[in-house]
């Protein structure tokens, strides 16, 4: 497709960033990699820009967008007033995929917040991301590059299949590094909320601000996570097929015998793997699958520990067992 160029992962070239900077200020969509997945991209300051993220994603309005900044500089100027536990976390986890939440400056458009108080910031560390960041010298806001409700893009060929012409440019520089999503914390709750369990574990963040709680509705659930718990009617990072979770190997084999039985076509999630690798592939592994034409995606879900937390998490949503976020 024309609209995607291919770039450097770790030393990405100027001539590429300028371009797709140069489009940014113009008001368009640029779709990048960070560390987490491929972000879709606009000016964050610019209503209009930022509008296109949500025709583009069809995503709804009341769903707020992440912001992220080149320095800190960048995100004081977003904020309403500074935080101990702000300048506490960003020392340990920015550059990196932890995004805060905090009450918004007034120059924060509505666009951006969906109408709330507060805005969520994030540094990527990815060269692609960090650069493109300093070559426009403003906050870019960019959730990820998908058509809402569909399985994160961790490769661009994903945002293209997701988005199309809808987007301006994609930067192509290959699988994003970790494949799911930036946690996400509320820090104008105490103590701060998990409102997505993410990159950072929620024990790395225990570990810096003492007590953590996991947003109700959200991980709670995900952390028990009854199998046979109250299905929720809403689906999100979901496939096609239907996605059925297991406790572990045996029921996995003994399930998918009987449903080739029945004829089905049943894919299996390969999820005997470290948890580092089963989230960098889990997006992509759903969509492969899909491609596939199967009916039904067995997976045996990996225990809430550490990066498990966000996978078992995504599963869950992709099960339509989880709220959306
Ligand atoms: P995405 O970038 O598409 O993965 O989604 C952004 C995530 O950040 C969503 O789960 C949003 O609900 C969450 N988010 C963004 N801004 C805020 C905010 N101001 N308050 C709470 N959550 C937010
Ligand atoms: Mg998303």
């Amino acid at each position: 497709m024309k609209n995607i160029v291919k770039v450097d992962p770790h030393a990405p070239e100027r001539r590429t960033i300028e371009r797709a900077a140069e489009i940014l200020r113009a008001g368009g969509l640029v779709a990048f990699p960070t560390e987490t997945v491929y972000g879709l991209g606009a000016l964050a300051l610019n209503p209009h820009a930022v509008r296109k993220i949500f025709t583009a994603k069809d995503r709804p309005d009341w769903d707020p967008l992440i912001v992220h900044v080149h320095d800190l500089a960048m995100a004081h100027a977003l904020m309403k007033r500074l935080l101990p536990q702000f300048e506490l976390l960003v020392s340990r986890f920015w550059p990196g995929p932890l995004t805060l939440v905090v009450e918004k400056a007034p120059q924060v458009p509505d666009e951006v917040t969906a109408r709330r108080a507060t805005v969520a910031l994030r540094m990527s560390w990815h060269p692609v991301a960090a650069a493109l960041l300093e070559a426009t010298v403003a906050p870019i806001a960019a959730p990820s590059a998908n058509r809402f409700g569909r399985p994160s893009p961790t490769r661009a060929e994903h945002v293209a299949e997701d988005l199309g012409d809808r987007v301006d440019l994609i930067l192509d520089a290959g699988p994003t590094p970790m494949g799911v999503e930036s946690t996400v914390l509320d820090l104008t709750q105490s103590p701060p909320a998990i409102l997505r369990p993410g990159g950072v574990s929620r024990e790395q963040l225990e570990k810096v601000l003492g007590a953590v709680q996991l947003a109700t509705g959200v991980a709670d659930e995900v952390a028990r996570a009854g199998l046979a718990g109250p299905g929720m009617t809403l689906k999100h990072y979901a496939p096609r097929a239907q996605v059925e979770l297991v406790e572990n190997r045996e029921e996995l084999l003994a399930r998918a015998d009987k449903l080739r039985h029945e004829g089905k076509r049943v894919g299996v999630l390969d999820t005997a793997t470290t948890i580092e690798r089963l989230a960098q592939t889990v997006f992509a592994q759903l969509r492969d699958l899909d491609a596939q034409g199967v009916d039904l995606i067995l997976c045996v879900l990996p225990p809430p520990q550490g990066l498990g937390l966000a996978v078992r998490d995504r599963l869950l949503r992709a099960a339509g067992k989880g709220t959306p976020t």
